[in-house]
């Protein structure tokens, strides 16, 4: 966009534009230069991101801001103190091995070797990238092809379908449903995937199917038999599954996290992703992983090798010690897999409660740290808003003006097709500590009340 803003005002400049068929057209030196100054053809289209837009709508101190995913409560001590004692090493604060610094792969390869149940090569079957972004970026450069298509489940992390259309393929996208006439006492459980229409969407040119348990925003945690359906279909089809699971260990009471790889057919086609931003709320720090079969895996390397090369050493070293400890307290209380869950399930439930009391509609969610909100019983009108927006987009601006509450429009999680099923909802994140909520509690009471 900037490169013909520019090269529009140097041609006013130098006096060179010229009208041709009514419109203004730059002198032929400057329409080539134009031409090598423009975006290449595999982000068209890609320069629009909920993100950028409103983590800087929400940045006013003086706004509560449930937005963006990430906790404003503090990490555990052990893992800061880990990263302070990492650094004092003068060893540690150099290049590591490039695709994971040996102590981060092994402590990866003791805590999934027992979620797994099976051995997992350290060296082979684990990549170490910048966040779960950057593997699930590895991921897709490594495996998917022009011409392939890649099934998206709707609502969707927003960065899969730029993913997909930057490796240079299709999205093909299918919606979660609601299943249930109830209109309130909703749970992420309540949305589903309609088996036939599942089916249809795989064909001799599918790569791959995303999928994401918890689900970011709705919450979803898929069961056993609705991962069950999704790996007949990649075993049937033989394509691949990409499983974001960087809320894995967010599960709340009466939900089980299963990992897809682990299902008949599907460690040799699944690539999983996960997070150390999410395991021990630390977003800042950008350390994902993928793991995976060797002969997947390679590919991911691959890309790593060339692109990013190696992680930060001393975060790599840090979030090694912090995953041996929780290790060795797999299964009791005190483990932070399980603690930090139990922790925020009060926050949950606290949060539903409050929307409850102001006539508003949230979806109870079974993981992760999202909660959806049903708007529509409020009957804002938001006319005098830009028409061109979506609902839930004017919405969220003209809460944060008004209430000075941020939150994140759902219709950024859809493709078209379905932004009218969900642009009635907002997304908030309920992963902060109790002053933040209490704020948050008084805007939504004043709010009734008005
Ligand atoms: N996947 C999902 C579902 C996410 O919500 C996020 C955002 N945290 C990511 C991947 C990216 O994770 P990271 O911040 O570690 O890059
Ligand atoms: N994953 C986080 C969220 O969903 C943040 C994503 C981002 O800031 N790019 O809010």
């Amino acid at each position: 966009m900037n490169v013909f803003r520019h090269s529009w005002r140097s041609c006013r400049f130098t006096r060179l534009s010229l009208t041709v068929n009514g419109s203004r057209r730059c002198c032929t030196s400057e329409n080539k230069m134009a031409s090598r100054h423009k975006h290449s053809k595999r982000i068209e289209g890609l320069d629009k991101n909920v993100w950028v837009d409103f983590t800087s709508l929400a940045s006013d101190p003086s706004v509560v801001n449930l937005g963006q995913g990430f906790p404003d409560i503090p990490p555990p001590s052990y893992i800061k103190e880990a990263l302070a004692e990492a650094a004092a090493v003068d060893r540690l604060n150099q290049y590591t091995r490039g695709f994971g610094h040996p102590a981060l792969v092994t402590a990866l390869s003791l805590v999934y070797g027992k979620v797994y149940g099976r051995q997992i090569d350290a060296l082979k079957e684990i990549l170490v990238t910048v966040g779960g972004y950057g593997s699930l970026f590895s991921t897709m450069q490594a495996l998917v092809e022009e011409g392939d298509e890649v099934v998206i489940i709707e609502p969707f992390f927003d960065c899969y379908v730029p993913m997909v259309r930057m490796a240079g393929a299709k999205p093909v996208l299918i919606p979660l449903r609601l299943k249930s006439d109830r209109k309130t006492n909703l749970t992420s459980a309540d949305w589903v995937l309609d088996p036939d229409e599942l089916a249809s969407k795989f064909n001799s040119k599918t790569k791959a199917i995303i999928i994401n348990t918890p689900n970011n925003p709705i919450g979803k945690v898929f069961s056993r038999e609705e991962l069950q359906m999704i790996s007949s279909l990649c075993v049937k089809h033989d394509t691949l599954c990409f499983s974001d699971e960087v809320y894995e260990w967010l599960v709340y009471r009466g939900h089980q996290h299963i990992k897809i790889a682990s299902l008949p057919g599907m460690w040799d086609r699944t690539v999983t992703i996960s997070s150390a931003g999410k395991t021990f709320g630390v977003t800042g720090w950008k350390l994902g992983w993928s793991i995976g079969p060797e002969h997947l895996m390679k590919h991911l390397q691959t890309v790593m090798q060339n692109t990013v090369y190696t992680c930060p050493t001393p975060l790599q070293e840090a979030v090694a010690r912090g995953l041996l400890l929780n290790y060795e307290l797999m299964g009791q209380p005190q483990c932070y897999f399980s603690s930090l869950a139990e922790e925020l399930e009060g926050k949950r439930d606290r949060m539903a409660a409050v929307l409850q009391d102001t006539g508003m509609s949230p979806i109870i969610p079974e993981g992760g740290y999202f909660m959806l909100v049903d708007v529509s019983s409020l009957n804002q009108d938001l006319s005098h808003m830009d028409p061109d927006e979506a609902y839930d987009y004017k919405f969220v601006k003209w809460m944060i003006k008004e209430k000075k509450l941020a939150a994140i429009p759902v219709t950024a999680f859809c493709g078209d097709e379905s932004k009218k099923q969900f642009e009635k909802y907002i997304r908030l994140c309920f992963i902060k500590q109790d002053s933040t909520l209490d704020a948050a509690e008084k805007i939504l009471r004043n709010w009734r009340k008005t």
